[in-house]
């Protein structure tokens, strides 16, 4: 079979042929049909500092799919061959104190697919039952196939109850306009979402996002007017990574005010750490997905008419993967996926 792999530790990847992968007794067989490419995907195509520690090599890439079970492990009895799927793609240990309580997006021992372990790059996919979803609502397959960032967006904005309240996020990429749909969906009164990119913020303005700004241009203050806000945003959510729009945050924060963030700084960001204490701010860092709440909420949502579809921009076949990761690495535009099937 045709797989999308870093096959040695230098930029880049290729499709080649390797073998099909066999199932152990308590894993399923997933035929592939498309997948999203994620910024971590892009970090192992040009094999930056972060690849460069943890990707081991020759390993299949990606970790964003859906697809068909062919097979079922001898010992799987809840799943059926002609299931329509995703997978959480984290690997927990089962062992840790997370884990025995029931917490597993909070394992120390996590593994992930596409970055430590083989990924879902390829036209099969082993994976063990007890990461298998099931979509048991008529999904859309390229919706199917990005539940693993909509995961990352409905965990962080439903961090904090968004009903009645004025909502920032931080970071227009795919995920930020997720988040900021799903606080809107929620009850959110006002949902400010901020970027630099003028591309990004038109795409959030189509999908529906009305307060779409860029804080170079415009300060985020300057919209408490329009806004009817009085006193600051009550809910962030930092979804950029950057530490500038952290400050920024900060600053446009009500007291008693809560943050959820996401974004991965790429250095260490300076803070102003007495503006969280005088006005009382609570910080909340957040990963993954819980598994498996955050995938019924995920679900829920759709099924309750979210809509999230937009987010998704660009759809190729995987043979123009280049094409397609020279997309999703441009930084304008929003979701890329590929077609496996
Ligand atoms: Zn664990």
């Amino acid at each position: 079979m045709k797989a999308l792999v870093k096959v040695s530790p230098e930029p880049g990847l290729e499709l080649v042929d390797v073998p099909e992968p066999t199932i152990g007794p308590n894993e399923v067989l997933i035929k592939v049909l498309r997948t999203g490419i994620c910024g971590t995907d892009l970090h192992i195509d040009h094999w930056d500092p972060w690849a460069q520690r943890v990707v081991p090599t020759p390993l299949t890439i990606g970790h964003e799919f859906c697809g068909e079970i062919v097979e079922l492990g001898s010992a799987v009895e809840d799943l059926k061959v002609g299931m329509f799927v995703s997978g959480e793609g984290h690997y927990v240990c089962g062992r840790c104190r997370a884990c025995l309580a029931g917490k597993r997006h909070l394992c120390r021992n996590t593994q992930g697919i596409g970055y430590m372990v083989p990924g879902c790059f390829s036209e099969y996919f082993a994976m063990p039952a007890g990461n298998v979803w099931e979509h048991r609502v008529d999904v859309d397959p390229d919706v199917a196939a990005i539940f693993d960032p909509f995961g990352n967006a409905v965990h962080t904005a439903l961090q904090f109850p968004a009903l009645g309240e004025d909502v920032l996020v931080s970071g227009a990429g795919p995920i930020g306009i997720m988040a900021a749909l799903v606080a809107q969906f929620s009850g959110a009164r006002h949902v400010v979402i901020s970027d630099l990119s003028e591309e990004r913020l038109e795409l959030a303005r189509s999908l529906g996002l009305v307060h779409a700004v860029n804080p170079a241009q415009t300060p985020l203050s300057s919209i408490f007017d329009s806004a009817k806000m009085r006193e600051g945003f009550d809910i962030g959510l930092e979804m950029s990574g950057s530490g500038r729009a952290l400050s920024d945050m900060i600053d446009n924060m009500t007291h008693g005010g809560r943050i959820a963030l996401l974004g991965t700084p790429a250095r260490p960001t300076e803070i102003d750490f007495s503006k969280i204490i005088f006005n009382m701010l609570t910080l909340q860092g957040v990963t993954g997905r819980q598994i498996f709440e955050t995938w019924y909420a995920m679900t829920v949502l759709l099924e309750s008419g979210l809509d999230i579809s937009g987010v998704i921009t660009d759809r190729l076949p995987y043979t123009e993967y280049r094409e397609a990761f020279t997309i999703a690495g441009n930084g304008r535009g929003g979701k890329v996926v590929m077609d496996w099937s």
